[in-house]
């Protein structure tokens, strides 16, 4: 590529030889690969999963900063603690509480989003080689952390009512006797990215059960498990067992992703490990975005927030369905109670990932499900983002994504396969 300003040409390969060998790992994700396209205004974006963020009442933003500016400049531009900022903590402590969780303070760090949470975990416990179990389909974003460090990803057969106890004992069972050594267990139990799925209440302890008695470590994340539609979700699995599970939190669904600002809440015997990561990484996390948010959550009526958000969010859930059901009756669809995303399955022998430009060339952007598997699978799924359009405009888009999606099939019914 020509650099405008040297006039030279970029060789792209140039320090090839001199990457870890893991570097091969990571490669452009499905969903970033998009956002260049997506950008554009024309399009309506059902990729990514942002939140809606124009919902946020930005007088009360922006009174959070003045008064942090005015009364705790110096703290807030200054260096912090590895563990992060006490008083977060502790409001942290508080929303937890509305999932049924009963944390210690010490217990909590905090992180640059909860992907960050993730990464370090990941740094923290797998080996290449090691394996990890997570759902069928799975977050992007860890897959990617996973595939990174080298680890052997596992899908576990998952349904509407989330990761089957079952196949998780038979799968971990049958990776244990090949000698393996099976690290993790990743999953998200409510409102799910991609699927929408919640695991129902009865399969969270016989989860927990089947991870305890084989060691394995259960990572819950749950970023949407407040922005619920109807009924909250059940309690989350750390409030059954606090010293199998560590959780993940994260402002950035609830409040705002620009800040960065995600927690663990580990168990005791892991905090310590966690915290020396964390400081090894980044030193500590950033100050000035984690007092925003400690200084928002004490003058807002962040609950209040939030109901605006399942408002909001039901609504646009709410738009998808119906014109699925209009334009799309061939295609069937997850119905979640709460979070951002639905799960399409296509007809046999549609190609999600190929059908992408067409969609593109129709204005409307999704992710195919294949970046939601480590395995290949997927080739027929879509997750579809309905949070970050207006309900009008998931609407357009999925009449949009029925253009494409109807010519396919019609070519599909009338030469089969070679269509
Ligand atoms: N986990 C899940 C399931 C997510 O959907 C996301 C964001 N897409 C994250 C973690 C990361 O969120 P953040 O780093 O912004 O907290």
């Amino acid at each position: 590529m020509n650099n405008a300003r040297t006039g030279s040409v970029t060789n792209f390969d140039a320090w090839k030889h001199a990457y870890a060998a893991r570097a091969s790992n990571l490669s452009v994700s499905e969903v970033r690969a998009l956002f260049a396209v997506v950008s554009r205004p024309e399009v309506v974006s059902l990729a990514g999963g942002m939140p809606d963020v124009s919902a946020l009442d930005g007088a009360l933003i922006e009174q959070a900063f003045e008064s942090l500016m005015k009364n705790k400049r110096n703290f807030a531009l200054q260096y912090g603690g590895g563990q992060g900022d006490l008083r977060l903590r502790e409001q942290i402590q508080g929303i937890m509480a509305q999932d049924g969780i009963n944390g210690s303070v010490e217990d909590i760090v905090i992180t640059t989003g909860s992907q960050h949470g993730l990464e370090l975990l990941a740094d923290l416990f797998l080996d290449a080689g090691d394996v990890v179990l997570v759902e069928a389909p799975s977050y992007v974003g860890a897959v990617g952390i996973f595939r990174h460090k080298e680890a052997q990803i596992e899908h576990v057969f998952t349904d509407d009512e989330g990761i089957s106890p079952v196949a998780l004992a038979e799968a971990a069972d049958a990776l244990l006797a090949q000698g393996r050594k099976v690290k993790l267990l990743y999953l998200v139990p409510n409102f799910a990215n991609p699927s929408g799925v919640t695991l129902s209440e009865a399969r969270r302890p016989e989860v927990l059960k089947v991870c305890a008695e084989r060691g394995i470590l259960v990572v819950e994340d749950n970023p949407y498990g407040l922005l619920y539609f109807g009924e909250k979700p059940p309690k989350a699995m750390r409030s059954l067992d606090e010293d199998g599970v560590v959780y993940l939190g994260s402002f950035s669904k609830i409040l705002s992703p620009g800040l960065r600002v995600g927690y663990v809440l580990a168990p005791p015997a892991i905090r310590e490990k966690l915290v020396l990561a964390n400081e090894s990484a980044i030193l500590s996390p950033a100050t000035f975005a984690q007092m925003m948010v400690s200084e928002y959550l004490s003058i807002a009526d962040w609950q209040g927030q939030i109901e605006t958000y399942r408002r909001l969010y039901a609504k646009k859930r709410d738009a998808a369905l119906e014109a699925l059901e209009q334009y799309l009756p061939r295609v069937t669809t997850t119905r979640p109670d709460g979070g951002f995303f639905l799960w399409l399955t296509l007809p046999e022998g549609l190609n999600s990932k190929e059908m992408l430009p067409l969609a593109v060339n129709e204005l409307v952007a999704y992710t195919p499900g294949t970046a939601f598997y480590g395995d290949g699978r997927g080739a027929n799924n879509i997750r579809v983002c309905f949070s970050h359009p207006t309900a009008e405009n998931v609407k357009i888009g999925i009449k949009r994504l029925s253009n494409v999606i109807n010519l396919q099939l019609d070519l599909l019914d009338t030469f089969g396969n070679k269509a």
